[in-house]
């Protein structure tokens, strides 16, 4: 009697496979459990237990198995199911789910390199095997696993690999490695020599010539009364004085510099007390709890700064009582150490953090204390991919930011969205969702309106401080009136001017997208074009070369045209970093700071400028989208927005809407502690119906004119979108298969056809691109729609000259 398993590869495979295994191995192996096997050409990959079963494939001969990988199943049944249901609604195959689902360190692969761990000397503790693969990495800086295969002329390596891991003498190799670092904020004290009280008159008397030192030192003793640490940047605002005068007295060992984590100061206080919710919180809160006995879903649609997390924490609390587990999902980009802080104070002991930016190991860590429902995971808080870990007993799903993009997954598949497969999770637990944004999707606010989803609303700040009042300055105007001065016109000039004077902070939003610096000949107008993409190069002035933004490519500035030799190169456009040098000459003495992905690169690159900015050390902070999301910064008087009209635009459908969010969103950084603030938007159209309703905080009208547009146009709410991209690098090859497909899809879907097209960017990394979108009305059936296609692929993959097409299937592509 011979036993089978089915089991998931980690690579797109329409369907399981199957290999043997002994009796020994079918009583020991569960579903869900990982064993190592050779697929294809002598590869070895980590397989997912799908099924056992007695029943031999037809049409191969099923393969023994190398190994079992796990003691215990790392996968459960819930995942699996969820698994099923993304595959099948986004149209791609189980391994890509597993694959895009496990850290990689749980899908160890021939491919997979492993580095030794700098300072390990542990020698002895190794087993022969160990010592092999160790020696071997002292003369070679990694090694893959295909190559440790070899060495030790055995299969059966992953249990040696394992044991290097776990005896921390190789590490798996991973491109990004950032850990959560605790903020740490620098603190000054008096030295222990001159602590006693009769030293006070002594040192102010070595201090008499020093006038600025003395000061600090008498505020120093007025701030001690408190009895608080004091912090070097209230001790320099408060004598108002400079850095430099309170290094000079570390300098001569009177005071002293020290270092607190600031979730360390939380933590000294009471950390179950919640703040008590004001009177309009209670009312949404009760709302949302009310509207849960009926609904699974609901949405909070609360202005920016209402206080919606004040009001998430509460639920939580209440979920993590009944001894439930809640995922926190944000965008990637919103997870900031600000909110990870804030969420310690309350839960430090329950929370864990899943972020795509994190070690392996600590990856691999969350995954584990979900997967065994550890006290440490019983709230989740990360970005999309979190909502693969393993829970068992979810009661809440909270969807923070609901309308942003970065919650879908456009590449590699599974291109899904995470907001939608959320709430399918969570109908899997019977666990509830509370989607949350100022500026709700579109599709989002229509379910609440159909009432598929339950809909409270909070309009009111915390502490009543009062929307920003929102200013639209007609550039078109100054252009013509001569009141720019570069980007800047006369009337933003004068309102940084004003904010700079009283102290206050300024925030300059700058859409990168397509709107960074391009480089162009005066003479003949060509524009360097990148070798292998067709867009133009971007110009970057700091290291005085030009970059590709699709695929990396860089070169450096030349010095003349390559088309007709003249030297009149000019840069036109402007992104981040031109407003940057702007700046400077405008406002010499601010400090100004830049965030966009090229300075948040590093480590802790974001880090660092958000706590610049905390901090005060930054006056001025110009930025991209990163600068929208969930920052709380309570000196910003000014937001101003450079370029409104670049985003409007774009050809998208879903471009207003968009807009729409992103300039309240980025409006809302201003004033949000103490007075009102202020929002300058320049554009060459002021009465753009978007910026009218961005001006008076009107989303009811903005919906109401989008809604409109999609029922007339046949867009999503009303019409599902799926969109099929072909990529090849032959210009004909893709172009004929992009006809014959189009006419094949039309045979079935008629006019709800779109294309094939040509994306603006019609070729990255020498593929050329053309995409056709299939839309499907409200009483079509989506599965049936879905298999229509799959039957078109497979017709077209069975032409021979379109097989080498890449085919990508996305579903829901907005
Ligand atoms: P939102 O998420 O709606 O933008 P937040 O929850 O970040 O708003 O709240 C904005 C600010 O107001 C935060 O600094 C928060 O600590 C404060 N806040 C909100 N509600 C309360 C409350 N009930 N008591 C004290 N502070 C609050
Ligand atoms: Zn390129
Ligand atoms: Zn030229």
């Amino acid at each position: 009697m011979s036993y089978y398993i089915d089991v998931i590869l980690p690579i797109p495979l329409q369907k399981l496979f199957t290999y043997t295994i002994t009796k020994a191995e079918a009583t020991f192996l569960k579903k869900g459990m990982r064993v190592a096997v050779e697929f294809g050409k002598s590869k070895v990959y980590t397989a997912l237990v799908y099924s056992i079963h007695k029943k031999a494939p037809i049409g191969y001969e099923a393969k023994e198995i190398y190994q079992i990988l796990d003691e215990i199943p790392v996968v459960n049944k819930f995942q699996l199911t969820h698994w099923e249901w993304i595959s099948t609604y986004y149209m791609c195959s189980l391994g890509e789910v597993f694959r895009a689902a496990l850290p990689s360190a749980f899908l160890l692969e021939s491919e997979t390199e492993v580095e030794l761990v700098q300072g390990f000397s542990n020698e002895s503790e190794l087993s022969n095997d160990e010592f092999l693969v160790f020696e071997a990495l002292q003369h070679q800086p990694r090694l893959s696993i295909f190559k440790i295969i070899e060495i030790l002329g055995k299969k059966s390596i992953f249990p040696i690999i394992k044991g290097l891991i776990e005896k921390k003498a190789i590490v798996v190799r991973e491109q990004i490695y950032e850990q959560y670092k605790p903020k740490l904020i620098k603190y000054v004290r008096l030295k222990a020599v001159w602590t006693a009280s009769e030293k006070l008159a002594e040192l102010l008397e070595t201090l008499h010539r020093a006038k600025k030192q003395r000061e600090v030192i008498l505020t120093y003793f007025q701030l001690q009364t408190s009895k608080k640490p004091i912090k070097v940047a209230n001790l320099q605002d408060i004598s108002n004085c400079s850095s430099a005068v309170i290094k000079s007295l570390v300098d001569k060992g009177i005071l002293e510099y020290y270092f607190v984590q600031t979730d360390r100061i939380n933590f000294s206080g009471n950390s179950s007390e919640l703040k008590e919710l004001t009177t309009h919180q209670k009312v949404a809160y009760k709302a949302i709890k009310e509207s849960f006995k009926t609904k699974q879903t609901v949405l909070i649609k609360g202005i920016t700064s209402s206080g919606k997390t004040e009001i998430y924490v509460k639920l939580i609390k209440e979920l993590l009582q009944n001894k439930k587990q809640v995922l926190y999902l944000l965008p990637e980009i919103a997870l900031t150490t600000q909110l990870i802080e804030r969420l310690q104070y309350y839960f430090g002991e329950y929370l864990s953090v899943f972020h795509s930016k994190y070690s392996m190991n600590e990856r691999v860590e969350v995954w584990n204390n979900v997967l065994d429902n550890k006290e440490k995971a019983q709230l989740i808080l990360g970005a999309r991919s979190s909502m693969f870990l393993p829970f068992s007993n979810l009661g809440l799903i909270i969807v923070d930011e609901e309308h942003e993009p970065s919650f879908k997954q456009f590449d590699p598949a599974p291109r899904y969205h995470a907001r939608d497969a959320a709430i399918v999770l969570a109908n899997m637990h019977k666990a509830k969702v509370l989607l949350g944004s100022a500026t709700p999707s579109i599709e989002t606010y229509y379910n609440a309106q159909q009432g598929k989803y339950g809909l409270v609303e909070l309009n009111r700040r915390f502490g009543n401080v009062l929307l920003p009042e929102i200013e639209l300055v007609n550039i078109k105007e100054k252009y013509r009136k001569k009141r720019m001065k570069g980007h800047f016109s006369d009337r933003l000039i004068e309102m940084i001017s004003d904010a700079i004077e009283n102290k206050e902070q300024v925030i300059l939003f700058q859409n990168r997208r397509g709107y960074a610096p391009v480089i162009e000949c005066e003479t003949c107008g060509v524009s360097p074009q990148c070798p292998q993409c067709d867009v133009s190069l971007t110009f970057h002035s700091y290291r005085k070369e030009l970059r590709c933004h699709y695929c990396g490519h860089r070169q450096a500035m030349p010095t003349s045209c390559g088309a007709c030799g003249s030297e009149k190169l000019n840069s036109k456009g402007f992104g981040t970093e031109q407003i940057e040098i702007e700046l400077e000459e405008l406002f010499p003495d601010a400090k100004i700071g830049r965030m966009d992905l090229d300075t948040t690169r590093g480590k802790y690159g974001y880090q660092k400028i958000i706590g610049k900015f905390e901090a005060q050390e930054i006056d001025i902070l110009v930025g991209t989208q990163m600068l929208s999301k969930g920052l709380d910064f309570a000196n910003v008087s000014l937001v101003g927005i450079m370029n409104a009209d670049n985003m409007l635009n774009f050809p998208d459908f879903r471009a207003h809407e968009r807009s729409f969010q992103l300039m309240v969103q980025v409006s809302g950084r201003a004033g949000r502690a103490k007075k009102r603030g202020k929002v300058a938007i320049q554009t060459f159209n002021p009465y753009h119906q978007i910026l009218q309703q961005v001006s008076i905080n009107n989303f009811e009208e903005m919906y109401k004119e989008q809604i409109e547009e999609r029922w007339q146009y046949h867009y999503p709410p009303f019409f599902r979108l799926i969109k099929i991209t072909l990529r090849h690098k032959d210009f004909n090859r893709v172009d004929e298969g992009a006809y014959w497909l189009g006419k094949a899809l039309e045979n079935i879907f008629k006019e709800n056809v779109l294309g094939p097209s040509i994306p603006s960017i019609s070729r990255i990394r020498n593929y050329y691109i053309r995409t056709l979108i299939i839309k499907i009305p409200q009483k079509q059936s989506l599965p049936a729609t879905k298999v229509a296609i799959l039957r078109v692929k497979n017709s077209f993959q069975a032409i021979k000259e379109f097989r080498p097409i890449r085919f990508n299937i996305d579903v829901d592509n907005y």
